[in-house]
């Protein structure tokens, strides 16, 4: 097979689809049959096991696999395991909290936000006080790297207190899966959504669910879709072994079965989560140097994006400096904050530390205002 595959013009230095390898997009050579054991038992199941043994080390949880973009998973999931009666707390300080209860809203759910503020973790008082009053909260959902600005939410010390009221636990943990350390066990979650390219490094095309086996179980008919049924497309992937209901993105799942392998070989998830701090670090210490500020306080900020406000110098426009990095091998990412004038700069996917030193000396070079 020929292997030489025209070099990428620039990084991606976005989240999500973000730089993969050549290795990763190397296995989608080859086509696959969605009956063939072939496909469901070495290449699906071993997926769903891989996915679980990521999340937790403890027993009775499992993962579905669901075609679509990662919000079509949140979808899948606040859509099928909110019973009709449920009511769900949305906890949000980003456009992708706000995202989970526009999903909500938008099927007809009871639904409640209690929104923090775009630079602001969610409020641990009000959480307490809202569960000890509001019997009729079933669900409580919240965005673990809410990637509007790279704020890392608390998911456990939120947890304890979804947990200690009793309240089934649902995260977006999707910029976060595979490159920051969670066992979702240890923090009482019990649906996690992410997607296959992001931390993984593999290409889009579908996103995934790791769920509590027991909760899921409940969940026969709730759901407000067919083709986003969280239960049917689980209780198909586990009665009729990897089987998808619905023609499956093969390439793209083959694709991500390798990420897999590269993540392990790399050495799991807490060796990559080492490679993303270094170059978050090498990120913002260059970044500092050249007079940038950041939007978040260092507490509050995650290795996977980080948000930069954009240089007050009349010289200064972000299409011009976006445009002179691209052409130097790098895209950045415009911001998404409302509260502020910023931009972004993602450090996860097949990137290196030797890339981000690179990457300063190209931002340097392009600071034609200064
Ligand atoms: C990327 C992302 C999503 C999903 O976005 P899609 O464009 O649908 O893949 C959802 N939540 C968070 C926090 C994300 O970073």
């Amino acid at each position: 097979m020929d292997q030489s595959f025209p070099a990428n013009p620039y990084f991606l230095l976005t989240p999500g689809p973000l730089s993969t390898s050549q290795t990763v997009k190397a296995v989608m050579m080859r086509d696959w049959c969605t009956w063939d054991d072939d496909y469901n038992l070495d290449v699906v199941q071993d997926i769903r096991q891989q996915l679980v043994s990521l999340a937790t080390t403890a027993s009775g949880y499992t993962s579905v696999l669901m075609q679509g973009s990662g919000t079509f998973s949140v979808e899948a999931t606040i859509g099928s395991v909110l019973p009709p009666r449920g009511r769900l707390l949305v906890l949000a300080n980003g456009a992708y909290g706000k995202r989970l209860a526009m999903i909500s809203n938008r099927l007809g759910i009871d639904t409640l936000v209690h929104d923090s503020g775009e630079i602001e973790r969610p409020d641990l008082d009000r959480l307490e006080s809202t569960l000890k009053k509001d019997r009729k909260i079933s669900h409580v959902a919240v965005v673990h790297c809410e990637t509007t600005t790279g704020m890392l939410n608390p998911i456990d010390e939120l947890g304890k207190i979804i947990k200690a009221y009793g309240k089934i636990y649902i995260v977006d943990a999707m910029s976060s899966f595979g490159g920051i350390p969670l066992d979702m066990d240890a923090l009482g979650i019990d649906f996690l959504v992410s997607s296959a390219n992001k931390c993984i490094q593999g290409v889009p095309g579908f996103g995934f669910v790791l769920a509590k086996r027991n909760e899921i179980e409940k969940t026969k008919w709730y759901a407000r879709s067919l083709s986003l049924d969280l239960f049917d497309q689980w209780k198909t992937m586990e009665d009729f072994p990897g089987k998808w209901r619905y023609t499956s993105p093969t390439h793209t799942v083959r694709a991500f079965q390798q990420a897999l392998t590269e993540l392990a070989e790399e050495g799991g998830v807490a060796q990559r989560n080492q490679r993303y701090q270094s170059n978050y670090e090498i990120l913002v210490t260059g970044m500092s140097n050249l007079g940038f500020t950041c939007l978040l306080p260092a507490n509050y900020r995650s290795p996977i994006i980080t948000s930069f406000y954009n240089p007050d110098e009349p010289g200064y426009d972000f299409n011009t400096f976006y445009e002179s990095l691209k052409s130097k091998g790098f895209v950045i990412y415009p911001g998404k904050v409302s509260v502020a004038d910023t931009f972004r700069i993602g450090t996860i996917g097949h990137v290196f530390p030797g890339d981000i030193e690179n990457l300063m000396e190209q931002v340097k070079t392009s600071m034609s205002w200064s």
